[in-house]
């Protein structure tokens, strides 16, 4: 891509840079994984049952299986009486025959023996001789349904059907559902690497106390924790100062080494901004400017097969592309089909100056407020860049389109939700 004398006249709106580059990142390579570690993931193929589930008709509650037809007489006046001639526990399986004006104790999870069709509880039954077991005589006082209390066989799925899809993320309920199929291991993405670096000659760690003109670096931790949550493994790589060798040693190490590279600072084309430069150089740039506010400086390119993503220095603009770009991006590599954050409607509290050009993502907080539990939302008093408390306490960006211009107090506007996962019903 050629760079343009005014940088901002390679400007593209947010929708097509998505497109770009969800274009160019492919889902990792996949590995098996025990199915509770793979919680939170979508599988990454199909997985089937080699049986019935459940696998046998069995009993939901501890009472005694019978013939439905056999209580069709019982009422509270007139019990029916019936013989107790076995005994099954959970694990047992009682092999006799249950004939006619017979009955079998049974416990929950057992299975209900052949040609028995319901099972009544143990609370509403009277034990008239003996001790319950074989042996015994009982008495019923009310008719039974067919299929009372019984779990049918195949009730959830049958022998190879496929219960949970490609895609489908994996749930602690789910783990479960994969064991039931016969599955101790299950198919997965492996968490793309991505390598972040932090680009300025001011910026400092964090144990230091930065000296006048310096400031401690915020964008690496908090890109490597954006990365973690977005179910990534982040490798921080440092800071390198504004110097073009520097900044090619550390970036081309993390291309070699990772999956994606993400850096911050240095992109926003002022005097010593060198990493774009180098992209288009040694890779390919797809884009070097996004037509939002903040964070309009981002570039994207490929460094060989390795996505690389300049972000804004500033760290409200560094957020903001992450979460736009960044996220989506290696949830793909993931294999997560939701790449979107919820996005919903909520009036705004107050009125917000915007004249129409770069569409606006501002840092607010929605709350539902009143009797009726209206959606409100606040914007941060300032949106200043820099400024980081009201991001982390904060729970949306109000999204204001390019050519939306002054908004006033009580109108609805759309919040992006980033404090809850892709996917989430609100
Ligand atoms: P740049 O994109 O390099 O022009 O940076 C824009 C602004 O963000 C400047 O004020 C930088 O000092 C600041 N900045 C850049 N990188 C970081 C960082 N890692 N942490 C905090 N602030 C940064
Ligand atoms: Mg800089």
């Amino acid at each position: 891509m050629a760079r343009a004398k005014n940088p901002d006249a390679n400007m593209i709106p947010v929708e097509e840079a998505r497109r770009i580059v969800l274009g160019h990142v492919s889902p990792t390579e996949t590995r098996e994984v025990p199915t509770w570690q793979a919680v939170g993931l979508p599988l990454a193929a199909d997985v089937s049952t080699d049986i019935d589930l459940a696998p046998f008709a069995g009993s939901a509650m501890d009472g005694y299986a019978l013939h439905a037809e056999d209580l069709a007489a019982a009422s509270s006046e007139g019990p029916v009486v019936l013989d107790v001639v076995g005994h099954e526990a959970a694990g047992h399986v009682f092999e006799g025959e249950v004939g006619p004006g017979q009955t079998v104790r049974i416990m929950t999870g057992a299975p209900v023996p052949e040609g028995l069709d319901a099972v009544v509880k143990y609370e509403v039954v009277e034990v008239l001789e003996g001790d319950g077991n074989e042996g015994s005589r009982v008495g019923f006082f009310a008719a039974a349904k067919p299929g009372e209390n019984i779990r049918a066989s195949g009730l959830e799925a049958r022998a190879d059907d496929v219960v949970m899809g490609v895609g489908e993320v994996v749930t602690p309920a789910g783990a479960g559902l994969l064991a039931n199929a016969g599955h101790a291991l299950v198919s997965v993405h492996r968490a793309p690497r991505v390598g972040v670096i932090s680009l300025g000659t001011e910026l400092v760690d964090a144990r230091a106390v930065p000296a006048r003109g310096q400031i401690r670096d915020v964008n690496g931790p908090a890109l490597m924790a954006s990365a973690r949550e977005a179910g990534a493994e982040p490798v921080f790589y440092g800071i390198a100062p504004d110097d073009e060798e520097r900044i090619g040693e550390l970036v081309r190490r993390a291309a070699r080494e990772c999956d994606v590279v993400v850096t911050s600072g240095g992109a926003s084309a002022g005097d010593y901004d060198y990493v774009t430069a180098l992209i288009a150089r040694e890779g390919e740039v797809l884009f070097d400017r996004v037509s939002i506010k903040p964070g309009k400086a981002v570039t994207f390119g490929l460094l060989g097969e390795t996505p690389f993503f300049g972000l804004s220095g500033n760290p409200a603009g560094a957020f903001v592309g992450f979460e736009l770009f960044v996220r989506p991006a290696l949830r793909k590599m993931v294999g997560h089909t939701e790449l979107a954050r919820p996005v919903q409607e909520a009036r705004i509290a107050h009125g917000v100056k915007k004249r129409p050009g770069r569409a606006a993502y501002n840092r607010a907080r929605v709350e539902r407020i009143g009797a009726e539990g209206e959606l409100e939302v606040m914007q941060a008093p300032t949106q200043n860049s820099a400024l980081l408390v009201d991001l982390h306490r904060g729970n949306c960006l109000v999204m204001l389109a390019e050519d939306a211009g002054r908004v006033e107090a009580g109108e609805a506007v759309a919040v992006l939700r980033y404090d809850v996962p892709e996917g989430t019903v609100l």
